[in-house]
């Protein structure tokens, strides 16, 4: 389950000035795709149509072969993790950061989940800027660190399909590379969707599909891409 698939998908905000000129490809279930291209290729209108926060102008979206022109966002919601390239924490510990939105999880549900993303040391933590106790400091999280945070969410809520928005692009390179260990692990036997600026940063992705104004202009694997030049 969970098979994504665009179908000749255009899209504009402004019909003056078109955006998505018919897009179409399939994340096969439990495959990563990765959409890649330049700043205003139109990639993260992609993961907006995907979540319906708008409506294609014409084309299809299909998950499961269902279009998703029937389907409430809210089951889309949860469908569907997201792993944003920021990650804003809520005024309250860690762990209760990871579990938002999970409201039934057990706490060593939360714990699991935490320790995957190897974030388990900060669950009873407040991070710094909040309303901590008095005397007390909170905590200050790096940007490898809140994103530790979105990932044990992202685990703890086990969706079938996974968006991954430039997930380790405001990150130094060690932390990449620590962060895409644990993307990695998420994704596998999801269906995931990555968007990224650079090749670099998707060297395992089954199929790396280059958008460009709109339209693809290249599709392949990590190597077939690099030979292109
Ligand atoms: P990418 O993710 O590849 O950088 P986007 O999908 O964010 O590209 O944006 C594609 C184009 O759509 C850009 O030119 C951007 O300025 C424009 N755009 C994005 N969001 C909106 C919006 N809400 N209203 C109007 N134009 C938008
Ligand atoms: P942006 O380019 O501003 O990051 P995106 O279109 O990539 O916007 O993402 C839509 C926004 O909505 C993101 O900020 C994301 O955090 C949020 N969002 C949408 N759906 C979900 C979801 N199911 N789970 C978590 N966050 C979501």
């Amino acid at each position: 389950a969970g098979v994504v698939r665009f179908e000749d998908v255009r899209f504009a905000y402004d019909p003056a000035r078109p955006i998505l000129r018919g897009v179409s490809f399939e994340v096969p279930a439990g495959r990563t795709i990765a959409i890649v291209g330049p700043s205003g290729a139109g990639k993260s209108t992609l993961s907006r149509l995907l979540f319906r926060f708008y409506e294609p102008q014409s084309g299809r979206i299909l998950i499961d072969g269902q279009d998703i022109a029937a389907v409430e966002q809210g089951s889309l919601r949860a469908a569907i993790g997201m792993v944003p390239q920021d990650t804003v924490l809520f005024n309250d510990t860690i762990g209760y950061n990871i579990r938002y939105g999970q409201w039934d999880a057990s706490e060593a549900q939360v714990r699991e989940a935490a320790r995957l993303a190897q974030i388990d040391r900060f669950v009873s933590a407040l991070p710094e800027g909040y309303d901590t106790p008095v005397g007390e400091r909170g905590l200050k999280l790096s940007g490898g660190e809140k994103q530790r945070v979105a990932i044990a969410r992202t685990i703890l809520k086990g969706p079938p399909i996974l968006v991954l928005d430039e997930a380790t692009s405001a990150l130094d390179s060690f932390t990449e590379r620590e962060i895409q260990d644990a993307l990695d692990k998420v994704s596998r036997g999801r269906t995931t969707l990555v968007i990224a600026h650079r090749l670099s940063t998707v060297v395992n992705a089954d199929e790396i599909i280059v958008l460009d104004r709109g339209v693809i202009v290249e599709r392949g694997d990590h190597q077939g891409l690099l030979d292109l030049g």
